[in-house]
């Protein structure tokens, strides 16, 4: 073999899955079209909502200190209903971090900051070898291992291929795994905003009748908005000048921050949910958005690519050091099992709570209302839903739960 695994994709799933691997004594090659700089960008809008647990693997594959003193700490969520101009709803639901003992439920990091750490990191990696200006053009499966085409002819041998290659997968596509799924008919808006007062570490999720409005706290008097919209408008208002953009921007966001402006680019994607109906093939994982891309909405796509990777590699590292063949079908299954009922209820909950809000229905309104409030009113009920938001619940991964591999 030339490698244990070969990584398609060297998106964020993809580096950190490279470098989890290597951290438990796998050998990994990554191949991605992209040059793979270690380059910090200038900023461009795009920020993560990185829960506790998340920062937990990310700290164990030993990325974290070159992050934390750039990242922002989530100290509270507020969640509430609202109209453009009426301001949120009186019956709210907060979230604050001292009713958690681990401390604040996650970081907002910025994707100039995290992308090219987790670069430098798996260069200086010692069994990552990186294929930056190459992609993953074939795969054969056989008894004992995968032999991978690159796109400039190359042939590479390795025990399993894991597909981290989006949310279109060719890989995925390749091994006959079809997807289930539908379009929200919504965009997504994200862009950056400085404000005159302090937000606290206060994320904000705000009801919107055409969908939903987060306001995420970053370092500094900034924040980051993922502004959700039906289409056909979300085009229309993310093409407007800065001035005519925040007219519309300031009646949802409402003046708690002071006075607003925009800081840098705009962008906008394409909101749908996108199920892989199996995360397995011959010799083969998905990870990441090959797997899953979900609505935005709980901030959870991210968390839900580090929750594979961290399942992913303590399932090979185990059963390399037990000595079984690594893409063996009843190791990937390990695999499957694992993750795949906590994939799907993420699914059907993003899915649930983006129909339940995007809509102007009254009393679909009331009935959300008094729901946030009531959650809201019982101390046990609002800590589990932290605990849930901040990844502390479940069978985890020894990587998320912050022990060792
Ligand atoms: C509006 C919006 C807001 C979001 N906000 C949040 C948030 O607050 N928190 C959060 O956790 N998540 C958030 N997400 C989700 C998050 O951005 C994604 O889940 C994550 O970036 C997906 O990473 P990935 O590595 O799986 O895939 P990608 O980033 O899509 O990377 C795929 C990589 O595969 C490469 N590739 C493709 N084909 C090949 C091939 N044939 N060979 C080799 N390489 C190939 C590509 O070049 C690319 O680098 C948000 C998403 C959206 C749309």
């Amino acid at each position: 073999m030339d490698t244990d695994v070969i990584i398609s994709g060297g998106g964020l799933n993809g580096l950190t899955l490279a470098l989890a691997l290597s951290h438990g004594g796998l050998r990994v090659s990554l191949a991605d079209p992209s040059p793979l700089t270690a380059e910090t960008a200038d900023f461009d809008g795009r920020s993560y909502a990185l829960a506790a647990a998340s920062c937990n693997l990310l700290r164990a594959i030993g990325v974290w200190g070159a992050l934390a003193e750039r990242a922002q700490p989530i100290l509270g969520i507020k969640v509430s209903d609202g109209r453009a101009g009426e301001g949120p709803s009186p019956l709210h639901l907060a979230f604050d971090h001292a009713e958690l003992e681990e401390g604040p439920m996650g970081h907002m990091v910025e994707d100039r900051h995290l992308r090219p750490v987790l670069v430098a990191a798996a260069r200086a990696a010692e069994r990552v070898t990186l294929l930056p200006g190459r992609s993953v053009e074939d795969h054969t499966p056989d008894a004992t291992g995968v032999t991978v085409r690159l796109d400039d002819g190359t042939t590479l041998r390795a025990s399993v291929l894991v597909a981290c290659d989006g949310r279109n997968s060719p890989t995925g596509a390749r091994a006959g795994i079809r997807r289930t799924g539908w379009s929200y008919g919504q965009h997504g808006m994200v862009a950056a905003i400085s404000h005159e007062r302090d937000h606290g570490g206060i994320a904000h999720q705000l009801f919107m009748p055409e969908g939903p409005l987060a306001i995420l706290p970053l370092r500094g008097n900034r924040s980051s908005i993922v502004w959700s919209e039906r289409s056909e408008r979300a085009a229309v208002v993310n093409a407007l000048p800065e001035d005519a953009y925040l007219a519309l921007l300031r009646p949802r966001f409402g003046d708690f921050l002071g006075e607003i402006a925009l800081e840098g680019a705009r962008y906008t994607y394409p909101l749908m949910l996108s199920l892989a109906n199996s995360m397995i093939g011959p010799r083969l994982a998905l990870v990441g958005d090959a797997a899953h891309r979900l609505h935005p909405i709980a901030g959870q796509g991210l968390n839900a690519g580090v929750k594979d990777v961290a399942t992913l590699t303590e399932v090979l590292v185990e059963a390399h050091r037990r000595g079984e063949n690594i893409g063996n079908a009843d190791v990937l299954a390990r695999y499957e099992r694992w993750r795949r009922f906590d994939v799907a209820a993420l699914a059907v909950a993003t899915d649930g709570f983006n129909r339940l809000f995007s809509n102007d229905n009254p009393l679909l309104r009331l009935a959300r209302d008094v729901g946030l409030a009531a959650v809201n009113a019982v101390p046990g009920l609002r800590r589990g839903f932290m605990r849930e938001a901040a990844g502390l619940t479940g069978d985890r991964p020894r990587l998320l739960a912050g022990r060792p591999l």
